[in-house]
């Protein structure tokens, strides 16, 4: 089983990751925490996500598509993968299609966190707060999360159409505690 998770920055897609990781035995694939474990590796790529990141920009297209393309691939994405932070763009979800076809792959869900922007402003603001300056993203900030969401709107959204017209879209309720997210994604999947 393979699906893709999409929502705007803050909207919970890393933890519902994790769940669906733990119960269905299939790997999450977060292009985020590969930018960041590059970021600490200091590597060119890493150096060119640091300055990207920290603006609340989106990294070049080819560079993910390689780098996506390359981890689905590897053995332990076998029994399946969620997409956690890709396709970002149009031109991203184009070359998943022709990646995925070229490897006999295809998509089961593509399931859409939804989310107000302004709770997800809310949200950052209580967890800047919370946390002390070590816990912290370098891009957790309320500054940097309205540049993201502005992002997600403009270059990340328009590619809902395009799962819809293929009737696998499934946009969830991404307001409601996290446990009940849990649950409306394991009823999409469950056929519910
Ligand atoms: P995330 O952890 O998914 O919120 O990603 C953190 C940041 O990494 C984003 O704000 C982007 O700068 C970058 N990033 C992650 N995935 C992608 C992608 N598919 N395309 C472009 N940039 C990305």
């Amino acid at each position: 089983m393979n699906i893709i998770l999409l929502g705007p920055p803050g909207a919970g897609k890393g933890t519902q990751a994790k769940f669906l990781e733990e119960e269905h035995k299939i790997v999450q694939l977060s292009t985020g925490d590969m930018l960041r474990t590059a970021v600490n590796l200091g590597d060119q790529i890493g150096k060119q996500a640091k300055k990207v990141m920290d603006s609340g920009n989106l990294m070049p297209d080819e560079i993910m598509i390689k780098i996506i393309s390359q981890r689905i691939v590897k053995s332990d994405c076998l029994n399946g993968f969620i997409l956690d932070g890709f396709p970002r763009t149009t031109a991203q979800a184009e070359a998943l299609d022709i990646m995925l076809g070229e490897k006999d792959l295809s998509i089961d869900y593509v399931i859409e966190i939804s989310v107000d922007d302004k709770i997800l402003v809310d949200r950052i603001n209580a967890r800047v707060l919370e946390m002390n300056e070590s816990e912290r993203r370098t891009d957790d900030t309320a500054e940097t999360l309205v540049k993201r969401l502005g992002v997600y709107h403009k270059a990340t959204a328009p590619i809902l159409p395009h799962y819809k017209e293929k009737g696998i879209l499934q946009q969830i309720d991404g307001m409601k505690s996290i446990e009940e997210v849990r649950q409306q994604i394991n009823e999409v999947i469950s056929g519910a």
